[in-house]
């Protein structure tokens, strides 16, 4: 099968491998749609890999006994390999597994993790199942479109009461401004990045800031009646729009981070905690329970398969990788067999 490979700084290609093999309850998937994530940035750095992408869409071509998913069926391939049995796994959150292992450990070589690629492996719990109203395409968006702030309103029961914060427009702050806008909320978006503005509010946002504007504080209170937002979200992972979010949320309300990053932000106890009540999460994916949820929101959101903008073949991989370095897109997909 063909898979793509970061062979040096801005350069990608395809590589032969052999295809995966179904194994006790390890399912093959061929692979239908692998939206693009953060790989570019390995690329724009010539980080060599061959195992690229997490986010996959498919149909089960050949499972080795029966069990959760039949050949044929559409699924959407969750990330990460969870063990299937300690407290996180049970709950539906996965993600959070310490125990799990990939097809390094079970097959004894890495194949079939990559889902720049024709075919992967996965154990058949991780395959959700597709509602057949839904394109594999928008079912794409399941992953890192919607997922990681599906999670986070969840966890902050964001509902239409609330004015909503978002910081970072990219892909997964876009997914937040379809997720808070399905929920009814008001959404606030802060990008410095005019393509993407324009796009948030497309998609439902009812204000949309320059993060460098030196007003930026004045116009969230005066949009909040000087109170703040009621909940806010870090897709961005820069310090800047890290504190932004203590600052311009009300008191009692509710901040998360989903977008990665290693640095240190310095909270002071008592002006941003303790005498403001607030509440700080952390969150990673959504729990497996709340998969149906998104599906409704796919299904019936008005504008989210307006956050689809390119389609690249996989043999076009070189070209993708240079248009998400522009920055000028929303949700790019890999398609791995046009
Ligand atoms: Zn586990
Ligand atoms: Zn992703």
């Amino acid at each position: 099968m063909l898979q793509a490979a970061i062979t040096g700084a801005r350069q990608a290609s395809l590589i032969e491998r052999p295809a995966p093999q179904a194994r006790e309850h390890w399912a093959v998937v061929k692979i239908t749609v692998a939206p693009m994530c953060t790989e570019y940035k390995a690329w724009l750095q010539g980080q060599p890999a061959d195992h690229l992408g997490h986010e996959a869409v498919g149909e089960v071509v050949e499972v080795a006994q029966p069990g959760r998913v039949r050949v044929g069926d559409r699924v959407v391939v969750q990330p990460g390999y969870g063990c299937g049995r300690c407290r996180h796994c049970l709950a539906g959150d996965h993600i959070h597994c310490q125990r799990g292992s990939g097809p390094a450990q079970f097959y004894g070589q890495p194949l079939g993790t990559a889902t720049y690629a024709q075919y992967l492996v996965k154990p058949d719990w991780l395959l959700s199942p597709i509602p057949d109203e839904l394109s594999d395409e928008l079912a794409g968006l399941a992953l890192c479109g919607l997922g990681p702030s599906y999670g986070a309103f969840q966890r902050m029961r964001v509902t239409a009461l609330d004015t909503v914060l978002i910081t970072g427009l990219g892909p997964v702050g876009l997914g937040g401004v379809v997720n808070a806008s399905f929920r009814g909320a008001r959404v606030i978006g802060v990008d410095s990045n005019t393509f993407r503005r324009g796009l948030a509010e497309r998609l439902g946002a009812s204000l949309t800031l320059d993060p460098l504007d030196p007003e930026l504080p004045a116009k969230i209170a005066a949009a909040t009646a000087g109170e703040g937002v009621d909940a806010a979200l870090d897709c961005a992972g820069a310090l800047p729009a890290q504190r932004l979010l203590i600052d311009a949320t009300r008191r009692r309300g509710q901040v998360t981070y989903v977008a990665e990053a290693n640095h240190e932000l310095p909270i002071r106890i008592s002006p941003d905690l303790v005498r403001k009540g607030l509440t700080v999460n952390g969150s990673w994916h959504y729990n497996l329970n709340d998969y149906a949820g998104i599906g409704q929101v796919l299904q019936r959101s008005p504008t989210v398969a307006q956050m689809i903008t390119h389609r690249f073949a996989l043999r076009e991989v070189q070209d993708a990788f240079a248009t998400l370095a522009e920055q000028q897109t929303g949700k790019v997909l890999l398609l791995p067999w046009a």
